[in-house]
């Protein structure tokens, strides 16, 4: 291996916004997600989605319009 032709490879958190946190290798510090394994509903088996920015009701009330024809 050649040196420093290499970015700066270490142990890393990923920091979930539903609290969870998985270990990972990265290139990058502290990395946040909205979504996870944990707290996705594919995995949770649940339809609850963490909308932390109300992005889904501003999709749902957009196109209510298009339903309703
Ligand atoms: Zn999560």
């Amino acid at each position: 291996m050649k040196a420093d032709i290499h970015p700066d490879y270490s142990d890393t958190t990923i920091q979930c916004a539903c609290g969870n946190s998985i270990e990972v290798g990265s290139t990058k510090k502290d990395i946040r997600v909205e979504i996870c394994s944990k707290c996705h509903p594919f995995f949770t088996g649940k339809q609850k989605l963490v909308d932390t920015a109300g992005r889904i009701e501003r999709f749902r009330k957009k196109y209510e319009k298009f339903q309703n024809q």
